[in-house]
């Protein structure tokens, strides 16, 4: 899991995480909404140190992510990140796009590491496309194969941002259910969605941020069906 703690985070003078604790434990699912602009990518990328925190601390994986000495390399191969857009290397098949972490940066051997990188397409659905290039996918497919080449690299930690905003919407369906099976699985996710009803029935907690603080936390469907805050019922106004 991860542990975070009085994480601030400041571009400039502009300080967009103002102290968040925020625990995901092993084989929970949490997700994490909140406005544009409230900080929720920037706390995404602090996690895996894409982003340098300047106040608080981050344990993940076994490791302290804010110890100077942290291994950086290591402590990333814990946690498999899956962004809005899906970043897959456009000169590689879908099978190669699985591996090609595996080889270079965990030093698998090829055969071993296709055979990683197959078990996960066929974990997606997507078995039957292997060799299939990125412009020869949809959008859903690529995020699929995107889900499964962070998967073939063992994380610990699976975070989404937005995972399905780019999408369209005949494709949502299938990338929401790969990740509800992988909550099933007991994957330990952090999930930045839109989507509530994913969220309503897939996430065990649901935290929702509001101008770089964590406005309100707590069981799914209490966040989105009684929520207590004046800012939070405003949201989910907004977004429901
Ligand atoms: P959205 O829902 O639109 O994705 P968000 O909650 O993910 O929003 P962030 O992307 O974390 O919000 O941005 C939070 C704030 O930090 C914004 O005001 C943004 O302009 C600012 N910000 C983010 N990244 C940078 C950067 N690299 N340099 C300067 N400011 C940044
Ligand atoms: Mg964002």
């Amino acid at each position: 899991g991860v542990a975070i703690k009085d994480l601030r985070k400041s571009y400039g003078s502009n300080e967009v995480l103002k102290g968040i604790s925020l625990d995901v434990a092993a084989g929970e699912v949490v997700c994490l909404i909140g406005p544009s602009g409230s900080g929720k990518s920037t706390l995404l990328r602090c996690v895996n140190l894409l982003e340098q925190p300047n106040e608080g601390s981050i344990h993940v994986g076994g490791f302290d992510a804010t110890d100077p000495d942290v291994d950086i390399d290591k402590m990333r191969r814990k946690v498999g990140m899956v962004f809005q857009q899906f970043n897959l290397f456009p000169h590689l098949n879908a099978l190669r796009n699985c591996t090609i972490a595996q080889t270079k940066v965990l030093k698998r051997p090829q055969a071993e590491a296709d055979k990683i990188a197959r078990a996960n397409l066929e974990r997606v659905g997507l078995g039957h496309l292997a060799d299939r290039f990125p412009d020869q996918l949809s959008g859903g497919q690529q995020q699929r194969v995107a889900i499964a080449r962070a998967l073939s690299m063992d994380p610990e930690l699976m975070l989404f941002d937005e995972p399905t905003s780019a999408l369209d919407p005949e494709t949502v369906g299938d990338v929401l259910s790969v990740m509800r099976n992988l909550a099933k699985e007991g994957m330990t996710m952090l999930v930045v969605t839109h989507e509530m009803g994913f969220a309503r029935e897939v996430a065990d907690r649901v935290v929702f941020m509001d101008g770089g603080v964590v406005v309100e936390e707590g069981v799914a469907e209490h966040v989105i069906s009684s929520p207590t805050q004046g800012r939070t019922k405003e949201f989910l106004r907004r977004v429901l």
